[in-house]
């Protein structure tokens, strides 16, 4: 792994940059660039604030299953809510501590990371950005595949046998319609299974992969659907009208020059902050002048491109499809593979058909993202557009099309509160024994670490129901590390001593001491004043 310093650079329209770092040098001279002294400190507690919010949510969030409501009402949980913040956005926390504009933006642009405005997203969500500042960013050598390939070795490793570009049609359920049975690939292949565990985006997977799916011929439906618990299919279509996280057109480039001045990863972000995302989450467009993210694997890692060359991922943050594909026409649809994108009647009825054009999105995001870097980067002019060789891209239509990502939305469900803990769908189906999830849009959320802390979860939940032994149940837990173990072999150095009331009365009882000999030395001055005087 290979840490990225800067963890970003941040690109402003007015031609400043802002470097975060997770150096706390570098940090300290940036921000006093801004806000002075006084705003460093400000920055120390909301990192102290944003530290809370990460301890919390590890410890009473992403290793624990919220299965009912009622797991709302832990204690521990209930106890530190306040301090999560939740209920208050991220940029309105950040507001508190960061008084520019420019700090704020530079404090908030990372609610994205979850696919949400700052100006919704929780203030709990400042944990991301906390992790990036205390802890690093770090690259695998070899780019981000290269975790695959590592987890896949694991699984090799204990005997999984990966069967690869082999698309899941649907769970076979057992005739009583109440149990998983196994899946049933597109190819036709009935592979029985005693447990089945979807990793497919799950409102896609709920409406798509179980039997009571729109695209089962007739005969399949009525004698599957009809032996299924009903509400297993009013909940697959009431998670698709749940909000989504934003999409992206994304462009992978190949270029044939350098541009230096970029980092492993940089930011920039449009003047008309808010509106750039309200364009997104409120309009569900592309904005006139977008924010976007480029990862420069090439700036860190010389195997991501030959010599004298870059490759460049420019991710530009839309909005979701506006319906999904399960939702269209079922005569479009066949064996869960690609249907036309059929939500016209509903796009009119927003206003909002035009701006989901992407061929014009994709045209337009192009022409605004070469000339945003050439202006602020100081490049020739066509010194970038000229310097790309290959070019791939990605699009809401493609995201889904591709990827089964239900409307595009790339970091699937919402984190808004009702889409989160308990209201966030749960590990196990609904109705099917035996059908599990992993992923995105299940509990805790997205993001690949959290995405592996619920699968861990899920694996626990399945032993439980076997009535399994967790075999890891017992080790230490990393997230629960607190420091030096205490106790009779603990070294004198490394034992706890809180400073506690003693010290402070120590304190008190020194203060009263210097307090009396100023008064007696005050004293001592006036009598010598009054006796020269006489
Ligand atoms: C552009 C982009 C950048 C991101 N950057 C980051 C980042 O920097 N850090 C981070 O932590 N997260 C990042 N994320 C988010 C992260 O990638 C996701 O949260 C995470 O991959 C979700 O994991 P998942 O297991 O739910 O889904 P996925 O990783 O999408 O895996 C689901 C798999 O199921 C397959 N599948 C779907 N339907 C079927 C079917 N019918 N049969 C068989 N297979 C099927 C899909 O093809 C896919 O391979 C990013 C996401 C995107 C799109």
């Amino acid at each position: 792994m290979l840490k990225c310093e800067p963890n970003y650079n941040l690109w402003f329209g007015d031609g400043e940059s802002f470097k975060l770092s997770s150096d706390t040098a570098v940090m300290k001279r940036e921000i006093e660039k801004w806000e002075g002294k006084e705003g460093f400190q400000r920055y120390l507690a909301w990192l102290s604030e944003a530290h809370a919010h990460y301890e919390i949510s590890v410890t009473e969030i992403l290793h624990k299953n919220f299965s009912s409501l009622l797991s709302f009402f832990d204690r521990n949980l209930l106890r530190n809510l306040r301090k999560l913040h939740a209920f208050e956005s991220i940029y309105s926390r950040a507001s508190r501590y960061f008084y520019t504009e420019r700090l704020r933006r530079v404090f908030t642009f990372g609610s994205m990371y979850m696919g949400m405005s700052p100006f919704d997203a929780p203030g709990t969500y400042s944990l991301l950005q906390y992790t990036e500042l205390a802890e690093g960013i770090w690259y695998p050598v070899g780019g981000f595949h290269a975790i695959v390939v590592a987890l896949i070795k694991v699984g090799e490793r204990l005997g999984v046998k990966y069967c690869l570009n082999t698309p899941v049609s649907s769970v076979a359920v057992s005739s009583d319609g109440k149990t998983a049975t196994g899946v049933v690939l597109e190819s036709g292949e009935m592979l029985s299974a005693d447990i089945v565990v979807v990793n497919a985006d799950l409102v896609y997977a709920y409406n798509n992969l179980f039997p009571s799916s729109q695209w089962l011929s007739t005969d399949k439906k009525s004698s599957l659907s009809s032996s299924l618990p009903s509400g297993s299919s009013s909940y697959a279509k009431s998670l698709s009208k749940r909000a989504g996280s934003c999409s992206s057109i994304s462009f992978y480039w190949a270029l044939s020059k350098k541009i230096p001045q970029l980092e492993t990863h940089n930011i920039f972000l449009a003047d008309s902050y808010k509106e750039s995302f309200d364009a997104i989450f409120k309009r569900r467009s592309i904005p006139d002048e977008p924010s976007f993210y480029i990862n420069v694997p090439s700036r860190i890692d010389p195997s991501a491109a030959p010599e004298g060359c870059d490759s460049i991922v420019v991710l530009v943050p839309v909005g979701h499809l506006l319906k999904s594909r399960t939702n269209s026409d079922p005569k479009n649809l066949s064996n869960g593979n690609l249907g036309v994108i059929n939500g016209r009647g509903i796009e009119k009825e927003l206003g909002l058909e035009s701006d989901q054009d992407w061929d014009k999105a994709v045209i337009k995001a192009r022409q605004k993202i070469i000339s945003t870097i050439s202006t602020r980067l100081s490049l020739p002019p066509f010194f970038l557009s000229s310097s790309i060789i290959h070019e791939d891209i990605n699009t809401p239509q493609s995201w889904e099309s591709t990827f089964n990502l239900d409307k595009g939305s790339i970091l699937g469900l919402s984190h808004n509160f009702f889409n989160v803990l308990a209201f966030r769908p749960g590990i196990r189906h609904k109705a099917l024994k035996g059908a599990y999830f992993v992923g995105a849009s299940t509990h805790p959320g997205t993001g690949v670490p959290i995405v592996l802390a619920g699968a861990k979860m899920t694996a626990e939940a399945i032993l439980g129901d076997l009535g399994m032994q967790v075999p890891w149940s017992g080790w230490e837990d990393v997230a629960n590390d607190r420091g030096v173990r205490q106790g009779k072999g603990t070294k004198a150095i490394d034992r706890v001593q809180i400073t506690g009331w003693w010290s402070y009365f120590q304190g008190a009882l020194l203060g009263l001491l210097l307090l009396f000999i100023g008064m007696l030395c005050q004293i001592f001055d006036g009598l010598l004043v009054a006796s020269s005087g006489s």
